[in-house]
């Protein structure tokens, strides 16, 4: 992790190195917090802009009135402090995490006396799943953990417990050689991705899990839904089945820490190069990241 000068902290710029907690802070202990993951880009005429900014901190906000973390800032006020983040650290493209948690005071499991902290980090952070994964596609392996149940903890929402379970996915797919793992629901619907939501195209069709089976509802997935519309696919939100990740002519994932990447293969089942749709739609999303489309440009949110 590359440092920067400030980090935000409860409505203060503070130095990097000093953005401490407790070792008693609530959510260290029981997860009982919510966060984001944002990316900002430099674009064609040089100025940042941080993607969907707003969309991202009303999602934050959504997450915290899901699991009863009431977040003491607006989001105005998160998308405004995220602003001046970029401006003081001078940075010109990385990843912005914001995180609601339960903070220091009281211990035991009912958190609504703790107070809510609220911080904004940001980094310089390059490609997720790689310059190869991006270009040539991942190898991708359906997990044996099964994604959170709605009825369990609801994965709607970016909570930081909930994230062991991706961690588990992730370790497990890992450690077996593979970059990705794709996590299939209680019913054995496919979800998502540990971080990052999945299409599958098949006969110029293109299929993405309704929010039901337990995914996210990804910034990126609606970008990618958008862009292959535009192009002139057929969007169908639809469960999906093992099967059909193993029998799809493409498949590709989307996160905004991933953003768009091919998948080439899931579990010993090969599906080759990255297949026209997806490289398309890559190619327009890469194109509106940096302000070269005007029909994507209500994304960008200049710093
Ligand atoms: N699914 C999960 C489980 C995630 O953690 C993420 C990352 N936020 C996504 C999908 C992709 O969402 P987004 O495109 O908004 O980053």
């Amino acid at each position: 992790m590359e440092p920067v000068e400030w980090i935000w902290m409860n409505g203060e710029f503070v130095p990097w190195d000093d953005a401490q907690v407790h070792v008693l802070t609530h959510a260290l202990h029981y997860g009982y917090g919510v966060f984001e993951g944002i990316r900002a880009y430099e674009t064609r005429n040089g100025r940042v802009a941080a993607l969907r900014l707003s969309d991202h901190m009303l999602r934050l906000r959504r997450s915290g009135k899901a699991y009863h973390i009431d977040i003491p800032y607006s989001q105005q006020q998160l998308v405004e402090a995220t602003k001046e983040l970029i401006r003081r650290n001078h940075m010109k493209s990385g990843y912005i995490r914001p995180l609601a948690y339960s903070g220091y005071g009281e211990m035991g499991l009912n958190p609504l006396n703790s107070e809510i902290d609220v911080s904004i980090a940001a980094w310089p952070w390059g490609l997720y799943l790689g310059e190869e994964g991006i270009k040539q596609g991942v190898r991708a392996s359906i997990s044996s953990y099964r994604r959170l149940d709605h009825n369990i903890a609801p994965p709607a929402a970016k909570v930081s417990g909930n994230y062991v379970n991706s961690i588990l996915a992730k370790i497990e797919a890992t450690q077996a050689g593979f970059d990705e793992a794709i996590m299939l629901n209680s019913n054995g619907f496919v979800a998502d991705g540990t971080s990052q939501n999945l299409f599958i195209v098949r006969d110029r069709v293109v299929y993405t899990p309704p929010l039901h089976a337990g995914c996210l509802e990804g910034i990126t997935r609606d970008c990618a839904i958008r862009i292959a519309r535009d192009l002139g696919y057929e969007v169908r939100e639809t469960d999906l089945v093992r099967t059909d990740l193993f029998l799809a002519d493409e498949a590709f994932l989307t996160g905004t820490a991933a953003e768009i990447v091919p998948i080439r293969e899931v579990s010993g089942y090969e599906l080759g190069e990255p297949g026209p749709a997806t490289k398309k739609i890559q190619e327009v999303f890469f194109a509106a990241i940096k302000g070269e489309l005007a029909a994507y440009s209500p994304w960008l949110e200049y710093v």
